[in-house]
């Protein structure tokens, strides 16, 4: 089956930040075949795309989907505050809820241009089954691609972490149930639309003992690793007074500086720490919506891209950025490093190049993330026939600049998951009422 997608501004996002204004891409089986200019192959099918903007599918690289369930609480909370108001809430979570929030958020994010999403996931309260097996199972429905994690918390309050007891887990229960996880779900190779990654929470909700085994269990299945990292000026406080350095320090300790590693946040890092992160190849999922709604900070990103290190974007969790709009945090990257670093701290261009290339390379994804020849089909569409473009001239910059945006079309593995900006598979109003009747049964009243 080749599709042929013609006139169109093609961004490709390959090295060399090649696009074709006047662009066509060729898809067969699912793959990129060809992208280019002028005359157009034949296809099976064609789909003009009227002049549209066609970018590759975005990658989110961090995200709570359960956290749907809880929107709009703690609202003038830090952090460590957040946490410790929200844990009992979380508790409540089961295979149903679960399911609820994560096709709530999975379906915003394909409307926001995202065709792959990182789910931190690391809630299981015991003797509740199937959690992860749902959002997959979401994902699969919609037909975006999913990275689930086993996430984990072994450090509760009365040994000095922040979670209360009752949420926090033994070690080798974490670890047997990653086991299972891998063997029942995840898929390796090009094209996987289901893959698994190991993710204990963060340095105030996990044992050093946990982060040493989920990296050498991570490192035996060859599963990428994941954590919270340097989210808040508490959080350096806390890890001085346990664990006498701090965050990054702590985490160079335990073997966790390490090209198979990427964590969220990362907004207090000094100089030295940011070029640790570019010599050892860890990388860093920058989530500027969530880290100024909970007034944490930003993140130093520009010195991070100078630095070499590997940069994606997160919407993070819903419960600290209430839209799970990928798009969004493509503007929201490029306004907070400008507003710290001056206009020319970043561009459009390098803003979308974070929420595509970049996050593929963050999830260690070299067939995601550009349009070029052997790629996956990952397209997302963007109309610019819209009010908010008149007048722009170039429309890709127009595009960041204005955003965010409904995708009009979003691509997966050649398949269509999101067409005239509507979900193909599922329908969005009956999303909604299912997931409000789930979030009834986490009501704070
Ligand atoms: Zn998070």
């Amino acid at each position: 089956m080749r599709t042929l997608y013609g006139n169109g501004w093609i961004v490709t996002m390959d090295d060399a930040g090649t696009e074709q204004a006047h662009g066509w891409v060729l898809v067969e089986d699912g793959v990129v075949r060809d992208v280019g200019a002028g005359e157009e192959p034949a296809g099976e099918n064609r789909v003009d795309l009227a002049g549209a903007v066609v970018t590759p599918g975005l990658v989110n690289t961090h995200h709570h989907l359960y956290q749907t369930l809880t929107r709009a609480r703690a609202q003038d909370a830090d952090l460590f505050t957040w946490l410790r108001e929200l844990y009992p809430t979380w508790a409540g979570i089961d295979a149903e809820a679960e399911y609820a929030a994560a096709r709530t958020g999975l379906a915003e994010l394909a409307l926001s241009g995202c065709t792959t999403v990182f789910d931190h996931h690391y809630v299981f309260p015991r003797g509740r089954e199937g959690l992860v097996e749902a959002e997959v199972q979401a994902a699969r429905e919609l037909g975006v691609r999913i990275v689930a994690s086993r996430g984990s918390m072994d450090l509760g309050v009365s040994d000095g972490g922040l979670p209360p007891d009752e949420l926090v887990e033994d070690i080798d229960a974490v670890l047997s149930d990653t086991e299972r996880l891998h063997a029942a779900l995840h898929e390796s190779g090009p094209g996987a639309r289901v893959q698994l990654a190991v993710a204990p929470c963060s340095p105030f909700s996990v044992t050093g003992r946990l982060m040493e085994e989920s990296a050498a269990l991570a490192r035996r299945l060859d599963l990428p690793l994941h954590t919270h990292l340097a989210e808040t000026v508490e959080e350096e406080t806390y890890c001085r007074e346990l664990y006498g350095c701090t965050p990054v320090e702590y985490l160079e300790r335990l073997g966790w500086l390490a090209p198979d590693v990427w964590c969220a946040h990362c907004v207090h890092l000094a100089p030295a720490e940011i070029a640790r992160f570019g010599e050892t190849g860890t990388g860093v999922a920058h989530c500027p919506t969530s880290n100024l709604r909970l007034g944490a900070g930003v993140a130093s990103v520009r010195e991070l891209v100078d630095a070499g290190v590997r940069v994606g974007l997160g919407v993070d969790g819903s419960a600290s950025n209430e839209r799970s709009d990928l798009f969004a945090e493509v503007k929201q990257a490029l306004l907070v490093a400008r507003g710290r670093g001056g206009p020319r701290a970043m561009d459009a261009r390098e803003a979308l190049r974070l929420a595509t290339r970049g996050g593929a390379d963050v999830l260690g994804r070299d067939d995601i993330g550009s349009l070029e020849a052997g790629k996956q089909a990952d397209l997302a569409v963007w109309s610019v026939d819209g009010l908010e473009l008149g007048g722009a001239e170039d429309l890709v910059a127009g595009l960041v600049f204005s955003g965010p945006h409904r995708v009009d079309r979003l691509v997966v593995g050649g398949e269509d998951v999101v067409r005239g900006g509507a979900l193909v598979r599922a329908d969005e109003a009956e999303i909604a009422r299912g997931h409000r009747v789930q979030a009834r049964r986490f009501s704070s009243a």
